[in-house]
């Protein structure tokens, strides 16, 4: 996608938009497994969370992705995408029973993380197959230490439960076909990711008739200059040597798994938005653009640092600018940004804005949520339309006073 291409976007779909890029998602899925080419049996599951447009999600489809759900209405996604019922893992947290059954129901695979659901899923349903979500207690301490923390982490299953999963397992007589883990830790840090799935593995050992191991996601992407990243092929010849060893010591051929979000998909989008105005106060120039943190909350959120360029003077003497939106609340997306010279009217261009951010877009302050558009083909193909004022009333009853 070129300059112009993004500006005729914006010229023929307005500001603010989202846009995708096809190829990047697949060069991505194509990097992941190719670091992992050596597994017999490698399953990609995409975290819908990430970005949840259904056109996106029959790209992965074609990919041959499977699917990382977190709620019942995910997985209704999913299937309404075309996946398969087999290709969807669900791994929600603090859900109710009977959403779990109903997920069950559809054929999909779930994914449980806490001993009472576990006992009373296991007692109702003993021939449905269940994968256990497992707690190693494993961070990144510092760039290269490993500590142990998480305790009070709300996700997983204590590895210091395990007799009490044992326990579950044996008398209930239910049929555990996975083992799953999905820290967050950084994979930038490779040593702390290949000692949490040491845990796994030892955890594994316990259950007799597993299918799959899931290592979760936990791949880095850079957002700035200077950000390092998962060194994808390193960790592929490192964990498919030890899992290799695992398969064969555990007697039978397994496949292991991965959900990536952001890895997929952050930096194969892009958010445009347009300079509203240009304000000189004493201290600082603010670049005011049309939209807020209704609409990319990232940077208010986690203080994340989203590049921005002006793709309307690309080439522009560098000056200093703070970008803030239009809502009426703080939403600062840079705090004096070098970045070509700024005029109003001109589009600015937001960097790794495929993951968590139209998913987590609002109508606060009663704006229209975005478009999206997914270049494909060297073509944008509208796969959202902006929202209109009918879409702000939806839902909403008037009553008569
Ligand atoms: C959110 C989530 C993911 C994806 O995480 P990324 O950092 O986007 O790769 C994977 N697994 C589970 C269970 C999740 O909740």
């Amino acid at each position: 996608m070129t300059n112009d291409n993004l500006l005729t976007i914006v010229n023929e779909f307005e500001s603010p938009i989202y846009v995708y890029d096809a190829q990047k998602i697949e060069a991505q899925y194509k990097r992941l497994t190719a670091a992992f080419s050596e597994v017999k049996q490698l399953k990609i599951n995409y975290a819908v969370k990430a970005l949840s447009n259904i056109s996106v999600l029959k790209f992965m489809n074609t990919l041959g992705a499977g699917l990382d759900t977190v709620s019942i209405q995910e997985v209704q996604l999913g299937l309404t995408a075309g996946f398969k019922p087999e290709n969807i893992v669900y791994t929600p947290n603090g859900v109710s029973l009977s959403e779990i059954e109903a997920v069950a129901k559809l054929g999909v695979q779930i994914n449980i993380d806490n001993l009472s659901i576990l006992e009373q899923f296991g007692s109702r349903h003993p021939k449905t197959p269940v994968c256990i979500r497992i707690n190693p207690h494993v961070m990144a301490g510092g760039n290269t230490n490993i500590s142990v923390g998480h305790i009070d982490s709300k996700f997983g299953i204590s590895i210091h439960q395990i007799p009490h999963i044992l326990r579950i397992v044996e008398n209930t007589g239910m049929h555990i076909n996975g083992i799953h883990m999905h820290t967050g830790s950084d994979i930038l840090d490779i040593d702390v990711f290949l000692y949490a799935s040491e845990i796994l593995f030892d955890t594994a050992v316990h259950f007799k008739s597993l299918d799959f191991i899931d290592f979760g996601s936990g791949f880095k992407v850079p957002y700035k200059a200077g950000d390092i990243e998962t060194n994808i092929e390193e960790f592929g010849e490192k964990l498919t040597e030890r899992f290799k060893t695992f398969c064969k010591n555990y007697g039978r051929e397994l496949t292991l798994a991965f959900e990536p979000g952001k890895f997929l998909v952050s930096e194969a989008g892009l958010f445009l938005t347009q300079v509203n105005v240009v304000k000189q106060t004493t201290s600082t120039v603010f670049a005011q653009i049309d939209t807020g943190f209704n609409h990319l909350i990232r940077p208010m959120l986690y203080g994340s640092q989203h590049e921005i360029i002006n793709i309307s003077n690309p080439n522009g003497k560098e000056r200093f600018y703070s970008v803030v939106g239009y809502i009426c609340e703080t939403d600062t997306f840079a705090n004096n940004r070098r970045i070509n010279e700024i005029k109003e009217g001109d589009i600015l261009a937001f960097k790794n804005a495929g993951a968590y951010c139209f998913s987590m877009a609002s109508n606060y302050n009663s704006r229209y949520r975005p478009a999206e558009i997914l270049w494909h083909n060297n073509k944008a193909h509208l796969i959202r339309q902006h929202e209109s004022f009918e879409d702000l009333l939806a839902n909403q009853i008037e009553i008569t006073f």
